[in-house]
């Protein structure tokens, strides 16, 4: 696999259903990686990456920042309300909006800053109990909460139960997003980014398909 197979196996996805290439956005998720496998990434031209970690993402972007223009990048795990800050000056689009404190933390936070990342709602669309995000039934509400505040809404995400069929939990988010008038869907992984975009996904978070198994030891 790596960065050209993966950019051509979305493109052809898109295609074959019938949608625009560009209306997939590839995130390259870099977490745990190391900094040599992030760096031939970039050279090769790859500019959206996601981190799930504040920290982590904390004490390698910035160089590669100074280095590379035009980076983007993405924040696709939980975020604390005491990291928000740092997060909303490190990444341009947070994933993981899932709970009225940190929406207000965020609205409260970019009035001083001047500045606002764009932002995806996390639903946990398999209410599994150890996983973030809103629960289905509590979206629409939730929804209405951030717009409320002032924030913008870009798109809903998702990370299907690891044993269930993803489809399912694909088309709910789609489903959430429509009935809302939302545009963005973050949903796919290595594993079935295809699936997610017959289904109209328009971020896939792609890890180790790209950069090969992250080691953890
Ligand atoms: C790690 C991660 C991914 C990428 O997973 P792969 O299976 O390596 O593609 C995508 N989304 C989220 C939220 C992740 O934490």
């Amino acid at each position: 696999m790596g960065l050209a197979e993966i950019k051509d196996r979305v493109e052809t996805e898109a295609k074959r259903v019938g949608r625009a290439p560009e209306s997939v956005t590839l995130i390259a998720v870099s977490k745990v990686q190391p900094n040599e496998r992030v760096e031939a990434v970039l050279e090769e031209g790859q500019r959206v990456f996601g981190e799930n970690k504040v920290q982590e993402a904390a004490g390698k972007w910035p160089a590669f920042k100074d280095r590379f223009d035009g980076v983007e990048l993405h924040l696709i795990g939980p975020l604390q309300t005491n990291k928000a800050r740092q997060a909303m000056e490190l990444f341009d689009v947070i994933h993981t909006v899932d709970r009225p404190k940190l929406a207000k933390t965020i609205a409260r936070l970019a009035e001083e800053l001047g500045h606002c990342p764009r932002l995806f709602i996390q639903v946990n669309t398999g209410e599994e109990p150890q996983k973030a995000g809103v629960l289905p039934a509590e979206a629409d509400a939730f929804i209405q909460e951030c717009r409320d505040l002032g924030l913008s809404i870009e798109g809903l995400m998702c990370i299907p139960p690891a044993e269930e069929e993803p489809s399912l939990h694909f088309a709910l988010l789609k489903k959430i997003a429509d009935r809302n008038q939302i545009a963005g869907l973050s949903m796919g992984m290595s594993g079935d980014f295809e699936t997610a975009i017959a289904q109209g996904a328009t971020h896939v978070r792609v890890g180790s398909a790209i950069f090969g198994e992250r080691d953890y030891s």
